[in-house]
């Protein structure tokens, strides 16, 4: 019989696997059947410039696949001993399972009233609220990783009357180069958006931000950017997952407890160079899947699969539409002290996006010269409980 790889996940990982596979297997050898939730491709790294009401065009997951059948549903349990995924009312059954069902935005308990960026939807709520706003609006955006530093200089730059706080418990970028920190600076002051540092945000309601320390950032609406959370579909699947509910992976991609099952994307918990473990970012998602898709190729071949080779390059932020910031980094993400900045950094930045775009969509990622392989997996630590609030390091 015909082997049945099933991809849950249509963002960049499930994207990238379903075509790498079709590309690389004869229909006769597998089928391959991608579900998502929804029928059009979800650009989240262009999030940003949605909530400022720009206009980026969707389009229909079906036309982005080489091959590969789609079903557009939810799958609500996986059944790992049986092979089988519950959609619906109806069940599906599966040779393979890639796993590749993403991450949603990790709204803490004190944030229920606040805004988010993470899907299509949300996003779209935050786009009308910001837009009903109008000058002199406040806007508290809390987070200053490289997604909340997108949201707020994209808001400040296409609403100018808009009165953008960004609060952050660190300076932003403060792991970037000096040279990086200070052009944030710089961009920030010209975009006038206000950086409250030392903020840690426990309660959000419609009047504002309340903070550790007592102080009260006054805004007519939050939006929460970070803490990044995992689907529970993989944890309650019985899945070996870590603590923040990623799933455990060998140097394959490979779920360490159920054999027949893959997890690529902010889903999974890869480890790279060194060990450490890779950051959800769709520069992880794209080379993990298309390598898990050639480790699904060799095995099915009957060849041993090759061992995850990753490198970090750079770290991309869009500072609005003209202005940017490309961090050169080690393989293993760490800072190099090469920055490019402006306008030039800002069009690096939309070549990078269009690109991720085009891999997924033809199922090829970069190989990397300075790619190392992945290392094996190391067990979970103890800090990290089954109840763990915040997720893993993100972009
Ligand atoms: C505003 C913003 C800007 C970003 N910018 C960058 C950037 O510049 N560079 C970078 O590297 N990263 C960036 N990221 C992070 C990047 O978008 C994610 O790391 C990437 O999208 C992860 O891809 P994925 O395929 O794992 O998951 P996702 O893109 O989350 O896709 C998962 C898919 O699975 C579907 N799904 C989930 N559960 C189910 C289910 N039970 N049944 C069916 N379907 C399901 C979801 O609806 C979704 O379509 C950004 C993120 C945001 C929010």
């Amino acid at each position: 019989m015909t082997h049945h790889i099933v991809i849950i996940g249509a963002g960049y990982a499930g994207l990238m696997a379903a075509n790498r596979l079709t590309r690389r297997l004869s229909p006769g050898r597998a089928r391959v059947t991608l579900i998502n939730d929804g029928a059009t491709f979800v650009e989240r790294v262009r999030l940003h410039q949605v909530a400022a009401g720009h206009a980026v065009p969707g389009a229909a997951v079906p036309d982005l696949l080489r091959g590969a059948g789609f079903v557009q549903g939810r799958v609500t349990g996986i059944a790992p001993d049986r092979r089988e995924l519950r959609l619906g009312s109806t069940t599906m059954t599966y040779d393979t399972l890639v796993y590749a069902a993403g991450s949603v935005a990790g709204l803490e308990g004190a944030a229920e009233h606040a805004l988010t960026v993470s899907g299509a939807d949300d996003t779209g709520r935050l786009r009308d609220r910001v837009s009903r706003l109008g000058a002199g609006g406040v806007l508290a955006v809390v987070g200053a990783g490289p997604t909340g530093i997108e949201v707020a200089t994209e808001l400040a730059e296409r609403h100018p009357g808009l009165r953008v706080r960004l609060l952050t418990g660190e300076e932003p970028g403060v792991r970037w180069s000096p040279r990086a920190r200070a052009h944030l600076r710089r961009v920030f002051d010209r975009l006038g958006v206000e950086v409250v540092t030392g903020a840690k945000v426990v309660e959000a309601d419609a009047s504002g931000a309340r903070l550790a320390d007592g102080r009260f950032v006054c805004s007519d609406a939050v939006v929460w950017t970070t803490g990044f959370r995992v689907p529970a579909l993989a944890r309650e699947a019985g899945l070996a997952v870590d603590g923040h509910g990623r799933v455990l992976v060998d140097e394959t991609a490979r779920s360490i407890s159920h054999p027949d099952v893959y997890a690529i994307g902010d889903a999974a918990a890869v480890r790279g160079p060194g060990g450490r473990e890779l950051r959800m970012a769709c520069a992880t998602a794209l080379p993990v899947a298309g390598q898990a898709a050639d480790a699904i190729v060799a095995r099915l071949g009957g060849r041993e699969p090759a061992p995850l080779r990753f490198a970090y390059v750079v770290q991309c932020v869009s500072l609005g539409r003209h202005d940017g910031l490309i961090q050169f980094v080690h393989t293993d993400d760490r800072p190099r002290a090469v920055t490019l900045t402006g306008r030039p950094a800002a069009l690096v930045k939309e070549l990078v996006v269009r690109g991720a775009f085009g891999f997924a969509r033809r199922g090829v990622f970069p190989q990397l010269p300075g790619a190392t392989r992945s290392s094996t997996r190391s067990e979970p630590s103890a800090a990290t409980s089954a109840n763990a609030p915040e997720a893993s390091a993100r972009r």
